[in-house]
């Protein structure tokens, strides 16, 4: 597992409440390219779990993201026959495979390019847990 010793990698963890919500962690990902002393390029944000993931959406209402994990809920069920792992956690895993396990974000002037309304958010598909988040 990555940890904070490794060069140039910033990291934290995020206390997951729910077992599938998305929290933001724009806040943090600021933060951590800060203290990197990155002024200019781009940023990597990645999560190192299989039923977790990040990506990028509408940071304003928080309607968008409850509407979103709605959906991918309805797309991947918690429980079907045809899973055989045997953890029983199978949906989580898939979930995490759908949003991905990392983003990038163009950094100019030490900040994150995001749009007016875009925020980073870590995806729980398994919890509540202590997730992760390493940015390089
Ligand atoms: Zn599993």
């Amino acid at each position: 597992m990555a940890d904070a010793a490794v060069a140039g990698v910033e990291h934290f963890e995020v206390a997951t409440a729910q077992r599938t919500e998305m929290v933001s962690i724009t806040s943090q990902v600021q933060e951590a390219v800060t203290a990197m002393g990155r002024r200019d390029g781009v940023c990597h944000v990645f999560v190192p779990h299989t039923t977790a993931a990040v990506t990028i959406n509408e940071n304003a209402d928080p309607e968008v993201a409850h509407d979103a994990l709605q959906v991918i809920d309805r797309l991947v069920p918690f429980s079907d026959a045809a899973y055989r792992h045997l953890e029983g956690n199978s949906a989580a895993h898939v979930k995490a495979i759908l949003v991905g396990s990392s983003e990038a974000i163009p950094v100019a002037d030490g900040r994150l390019q995001l749009g007016t309304w875009q925020g980073v958010f870590l995806c729980e598909f398994d919890g509540p847990r202590r997730r992760r988040v390493l940015v390089c």
